[in-house]
């Protein structure tokens, strides 16, 4: 085969659905691309920016379908640059916050292929900025931690009752994705370490026009999802922070009051 020396690789952030929420970078890389690989959870609208004439490949589980090998996509792209065509890998979300960025970024450079990549808001940060409240806080919260609620088979993934421990003596928020089909086992695991008080909000859908919140306390969070059909995909996220959300304070006396700025 012809190699042409002017293909090259964007992996790109498509953010957490909302079109808007895309960067100006992002912008551009859609437009130049002239194959576009599209992940399951990027909003379709942020298409519209494509050329015309752009190669575009779904290769997500939506509808049903089996999601598309990996091996499959690695080799997709990897031919595509060779081609001389500029690929825009387009994944929700940032790009390096699970969704396997980082894996595909060492295939292509094994391949002798760099890669550009541009990043997107991850949803575990733009669902709560939806509610109005912030991650981290002066006195509530010193930090942050992403996290998968889902293991890889053979690995015995997270231990939470060790992590709810540290969470709550470093004052710590948890931010979970993929989390909803453990949730009995995360919630068991984090009610050991840390007060059945402790607050959540859990946000399906977030920065869609479907976006829907529920706002409650890890004692009560297996509940509250099943009362109110909470699916995925959502983000879970544990702290005191969680009752900067606007409708927490005017469901609920602050006990913690938020310092305004
Ligand atoms: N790279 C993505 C995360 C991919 S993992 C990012 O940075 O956001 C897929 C998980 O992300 C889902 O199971 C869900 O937990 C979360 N997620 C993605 N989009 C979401 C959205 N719009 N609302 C809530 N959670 C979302």
């Amino acid at each position: 085969m012809k190699k042409h020396t002017n293909g090259r690789c964007t992996l790109v952030g498509a953010g957490p659905g909302d079109p808007e929420l895309l960067t100006l970078k992002a912008v551009k890389a859609i437009a130049s691309a002239t194959v576009i690989l599209v992940d399951d959870l990027v909003n379709d609208a942020v298409l519209e920016h494509a050329a015309s004439n752009a190669r575009i490949v779904h290769v997500g589980k939506r509808g049903g379908c089996k999601s598309t090998p990996q091996a499959f996509i690695d080799k997709l792209m990897i031919t595509a640059v060779q081609e001389g065509e500029h690929v825009v890998r387009l994944k929700g979300g940032d790009p390096f916050i699970f969704g396997r960025g980082g894996e595909e970024v060492e295939h292509l450079r094994q391949a002798g292929i760099d890669v550009t990549v541009v990043n997107g808001i991850t949803s575990g940060l733009a669902g709560m900025s939806s509610l109005g409240a912030p991650l981290t806080h002066r006195e509530h919260a010193h930090g942050v931690v992403l996290l998968t609620g889902h293991a890889q088979p053979g690995d015995s993934g997270t231990d939470w009752a060790q992590l709810a421990a540290t969470a709550h003596q470093a004052k710590l928020t948890l931010v979970i994705y993929m989390g909803v089909s453990s949730l009995e086992r995360i919630s068991q695991g984090l009610l050991s370490g840390l007060p059945a008080h402790t607050p959540v909000a859990v946000v399906q859908n977030a920065s869609l026009p479907t976006q829907r919140q529920a706002l409650t306390t890890l004692g009560d969070l297996l509940n509250t999802m099943q009362r109110e059909g909470m699916k995925s995909p959502s983000i879970i996220v544990v702290g005191d922070v969680v009752q900067g959300a606007r409708a927490w304070r005017q469901a609920t006396p602050v006990t913690l009051p938020l310092r305004s700025a």
